[in-house]
């Protein structure tokens, strides 16, 4: 067993190599242990009592917590290396930009990136997937992708951040608007899209987790089929990425967006991945310093990628602490946690149906797909009431519409309750979580 306080000795330095160093040690002498064991430790924030209670954090969905080495990377560079990137002869932003550009590459392998496709910093995946809507619905020097009379299909399933720039974007050029709805059980099938798909289908975007629900489509076949009838394809990971990372370079996918605190990594970061000639077709959102080539008073020539799509100062110590968890959760392993928080949403999801009254939202995923994420909903009880029950008694869990409204109204289901898990969380905080539901569902009825 690993010496959880040699760990936190280790931790308390701040050295970020030493530490790195440390975990490694940590994780080898344990490689098999059960998540989260000590890992819990690398998450100061856990350990604090809310409301007199120890907090169970099951709001990831929303955000999950730092460790540590993410921290610490971040301090790192800090205190030793922070300058503006590109612009300076001297040696501190040279160090900089050698920094920001390691952790561009660090992450491009982390998603399965190759040589075709490139990765551009963004503060989220809401930015990202508007900067390609934007992208494609705006006229630069040519003509915008998007024409009148041309179909951009969306799922049902999505966050308002992969629905609401397609709604402006469509408005903006004459586009229509499809939705693949899900069925009752919040699913996505290949043969609703074939019926979708038509010789005009410009776009395709689609999300590898939905947020509101757990589910878990089959992206890779969706995206596969919108691809062969010649749609861009747009994959929103957000909620994938904490666990069941995708391979960017084996989907037919050609952009992909993701957040850094969804993640273990700082808030306010995040990423666009794409293939390059359908990130070259994207008209900048953002003009100014560092995206430019040649400037005169009256007209500019831009930045060959990345940089094209990155004006103005990036948070450098954002994209430093962003590679910092993707090779934290390296470290620990994809599949380690995959399993670890799947198994948490099967006891969740399995527990809160066997409650009197409770209805749980594509109880299946657990089983079928990769799913860190459960949403139910119990008769005649708010959830904003449950919510606020739990939090009583030291449970964080999210209430409300999801920024996914149109799918809880689909569903004919409206606001939700929903928990979420991460690689520091236990099955006795599941425990909790049954109790707390049983007990708000009995003296809230
Ligand atoms: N898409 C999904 C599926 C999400 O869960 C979220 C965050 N809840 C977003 C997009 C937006 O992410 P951000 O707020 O980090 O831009």
């Amino acid at each position: 067993m690993a010496d959880l306080h040699g760990l936190q000795r280790a931790v308390a330095g701040v050295h970020a190599g030493k530490l790195a160093g440390d975990l490694a040690g940590y994780l080898e002498s344990d490689p098999a242990g059960d998540l989260p064991g000590h890992l819990r430790g690398l998450f100061p924030v856990l350990a604090q009592h809310v409301n007199g209670a120890p907090l169970a954090y099951l709001d990831n969905a929303a955000t999950t917590q730092t460790p540590l080495p993410v921290l610490d990377a971040m301090r790192d560079f800090e205190l030793h290396e922070r300058a503006n990137i590109h612009r300076g002869v001297h040696t501190l932003s040279q160090r900089a930009t050698n920094a920001f550009d390691r952790a561009r590459e660090v992450l491009k392998r982390f998603v399965g990136a190759g040589p075709a496709h490139e990765l551009v910093f963004t503060s989220g995946t809401t930015d990202a997937l508007n900067q390609v809507a934007h992208g494609l619905s705006t006229a630069g020097a040519g003509p915008a992708l998007l024409r009148p009379g041309d179909q951009i299909v969306v799922s049902g399933l999505e966050h308002h951040a992969n629905l609401v720039p397609w709604q402006q974007a469509a408005r903006r050029c004459g586009a229509t608007l499809r939705i693949l709805l899900p069925d009752a059980q919040g699913r996505l099938h290949a043969e609703d899209l074939k019926r979708l798909l038509t010789p005009r289908t410009r776009i395709f975007a689609l999300t590898a987790c939905a947020n509101a629900t757990g589910e878990r489509p089959p992206y890779e076949t969706l995206l596969a089929l919108a691809a062969s009838a010649g749609a861009l394809t747009v994959l929103d990971a957000a909620q994938a990425m904490g666990h069941e990372v995708p391979d960017f370079g084996a989907l037919a996918c050609d952009f992909m967006a993701f957040s850094g605190h969804k993640m273990y990594g700082p808030m306010g970061t995040g990423a666009l991945v794409g293939r390059r000639a359908a990130l070259e077709r994207l008209v900048p959102l953002r003009y100014g310093g560092d995206m430019v080539a040649w400037v005169t008073y009256a007209d500019a020539s831009f930045a060959d990628l990345p940089a094209r799509l990155e004006g103005g100062t990036p948070n450098v110590a954002g994209a430093v602490g962003l590679a910092a968890a993707a090779a934290f959760i390296d470290r620990v392993g994809r599949s380690r946690i995959d399993v670890h928080v799947r198994a948490l949403r099967a006891h969740a999801a399995s527990g809160l149906a066997a409650i009197d009254g409770v209805t749980v939202l594509s109880p299946a995923t657990g089983s079928a797909g990769a799913s860190a994420i459960v949403s139910f909903v119990a008769e005649g009880v708010h959830p904003h009431d449950i919510g606020t029950l739990l939090d009583e008694q030291g449970i964080a869990v999210r209430t409300g519409h999801h920024c996914a409204q149109p799918l809880t109204d689909h569903l004919g289901l409206g606001p939700t309750t929903r928990a979420s898990f991460a690689l520091y969380n236990t099955h006795d905080e599941v425990e909790r979580l049954l109790a707390g539901v049983a007990r708000a569902t009995k003296v809230l009825r």
